[in-house]
């Protein structure tokens, strides 16, 4: 391999790295050394033991799988708060605190749950979990609808693509009927929408959050999305895993109100209906992927639901640190990742209910402490890097997606967003996986800053499946913030030891058996060293960030390019 010598220097490093405490205190952060070392030449330092300290601790049963609003949740925050403290960072949170209040509700919507499609006069219930699985992110105790149906295809208004499904149609008080994925997905080579939507990879017209938003701005009622299990990415079992639960920051007065009901329909049910009413779900696909296609009502057919929810409330928290920037300190780097878990669930095959969440995302965590005790110890940086410890990432992107509604560092300001979510512990690696290729500049500094340690930026392998919008990087991309996410599960590595083949067997084994279970736990015999191989990439592009005046930007034809460059006078 033609990576082999510099690979061959990186493993030397970070052997050293993992040694006795005697060589802990020799390879001291040297400010004099680092100085002298030009863009991506300073030492590994992301120390392995430390990274799994930190994991050890979070995974433990003491903090009952991190989820919000519990007392483990709260031992968290505690406990991020101390390590930062103790690293010497600054407050970073609202009013000089280390937090951001994130004030929550949780919704169920109780059984029996009373719902039907109404056809010409004609009823057909619906069973929550098998035929639909509906839920709100709306503090109701009540909801009752009957309204009429509109059939939105894929639902995208995309200016930039030349592209709308919407035309005239007045969806107030109406329910959206969606397709999932966006309008290319499943076109062939030869039709006319082929490559408009980045043909098999995911943008973000395909995800259901970006339909749901739509039909908020659009004054819905509802938001129903016909699943497939292709298209989505994952079965109907996963889409009605949490029947009628659902998570939510209360008062983010900057979005739009969200509507009162939102959820998935089973593609049978769907296709029965439409049957029933005199259409063909299989030839709406069709009309929906032609560009000519407008939104229309369904002739003679609504949609009923008489609902009761509980709705708890409850308050967590984002964590923040900072390290203020020498010279430009209004101008902010981010790098973050999520301190929320699972909790605690029925017991597994040895009785074991805390999900404690490990790798995910507790290693992402333990990354950026790592990164913030390096750079706190190596030079201060001309611009401000901001460490954040998201809430509720879980429930649906809730902590960071509350930072963007009421961010505590302007977002045009934010020179960039790095976030870790789960990284492989199968030991070093000869590339990086690169989630949402072609979305912004940053992908050059990820293949530069890999570049100085031997190795190259390989593209995540199932780019239709939009992890590039599931995880919080994305609700800072959203508002305009370039971002970066590693992310151990978007494709195998070619690790030193077995190469791609030993990658994609990490992630089957982890996907398989432990994610988002109970065996996402710390183990004693993780090997370290590749996790740290990609800490290290974002602190060399943090570092190299924080002393640049460049402001990364987004790629021609990315669907975030318009909104930061809305604010492009705040940046000259
Ligand atoms: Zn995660």
């Amino acid at each position: 391999m033609v990576h082999r010598t510099p690979l061959i220097g990186l493993l030397f490093a970070v052997v050293v790295a993992c040694g006795s405490g005697d060589e802990k205190s020799a390879r001291t952060p040297d400010a004099a050394v680092n100085d002298r070392l030009p863009f991506g030449e300073t030492r590994a330092q992301i120390d392995t033991d430390r990274l799994s300290e930190i994991v050890k601790a979070l995974a433990s049963d003491e903090f009952g799988g991190r989820a919000p609003g519990t007392p483990g949740g709260r031992k968290t925050v505690q406990y991020l708060v101390e390590r930062f403290g103790e690293l010497g960072l600054e407050p970073g949170g609202e009013d000089g605190s280390w937090v951001q209040n994130v004030p929550m509700i949780r919704t169920q919507i109780q059984s029996p749950a009373k719902m039907a499609f109404n056809v010409g006069g004609e009823a057909r219930a619906l069973h929550q979990k098998t035929d639909i699985e509906v839920s709100t992110v709306r503090p109701l105790e009540a909801i009752s609808i009957d309204a009429p149906v509109v059939f939105v295809g894929f639902g995208a208004h995309a200016p930039e693509r030349d592209w709308d499904d919407y035309g005239d149609i007045d969806l107030r008080n109406k329910v959206a009927l969606f397709l999932v994925n966006d309008p290319d997905f499943a076109a062939a080579a030869d039709e006319a929408v082929a490559g408009r939507f980045g043909n098999r990879r995911m943008t973000y017209y395909g995800r259901w959050t970006y339909k749901f938003e739509e039909a908020a701005r659009r004054g819905a009622a509802a938001a129903l999305v016909i699943h497939e299990t292709e298209a989505a990415g994952y079965g109907w079992n996963v889409a009605s895993s949490s029947p009628g639960e659902n998570y939510a920051v209360v008062g983010s007065a900057s979005e739009a109100e969200p509507v009162t009901l939102q959820g998935w329909l089973h593609e049978d049910v769907a296709a029965a209906v439409l049957e029933d009413a005199g259409y063909s779900l299989d030839e709406l696909r069709l009309r929906a992927r032609s560009p000519e296609f407008e939104a229309f009502e369904l002739k003679d057919v609504s949609f009923s639901a008489q609902l009761s929810i509980a709705v708890e409330t409850f308050d967590s928290s984002n964590v923040l640190a900072m390290l203020p920037g020498k010279s430009r300190p209004d101008e902010v780097v981010m790098i973050s990742a999520h301190w929320d878990a699972y909790g605690v669930g029925e017991p597994d095959a040895e009785g074991r209910t805390v999900r404690p969440g490990a790798n995910d995302d507790a290693l992402g965590i333990a990354g950026v402490v790592e990164v913030a005790r390096v750079l706190k110890a190596g030079p201060p940086l001309e611009r401000s890097v901001v460490f954040g410890a998201w809430t509720a990432e879980e429930s649906g992107l809730l902590g960071s997606k509350a930072y963007t509604a009421d961010p505590v560092y302007p977002l045009e300001k934010t020179v960039a967003n790095l976030t870790f979510d789960i990284l492989q512990t199968a030991g070093p690696a000869r590339d990086v996986i690169l989630v949402g290729e072609g979305q912004s500049e940053l992908e050059d500094d990820l293949a530069r800053a890999a570049a100085t340690q031997g190795r190259v930026v390989t593209p995540e392998n199932l780019p239709e499946n939009g992890l590039f919008y599931r995880a919080d990087h994305f609700s800072l991309a959203r508002k305009g913030v370039p971002v970066l996410l590693i992310m151990g599960i978007a494709g195998g590595s070619d690790l030193v030891e077995g190469g791609r083949e030993a990658g994609d067997q990490w992630i089957a084994d982890y996907v398989g058996n432990c994610y988002h279970q109970t065996c996402d736990a710390w183990d004693p015999s993780w090997d370290l060293r590749g996790a740290a191989q990609d800490i290290e990439l974002f602190r060399l592009i943090v570092e190299d960030l924080g002393n640049s005046v460049r402001w990364p930007e987004w790629k021609p034809g990315s669907e975030f390019r318009a909104i930061r460059e809305q604010s492009v006078d705040a940046r000259n």
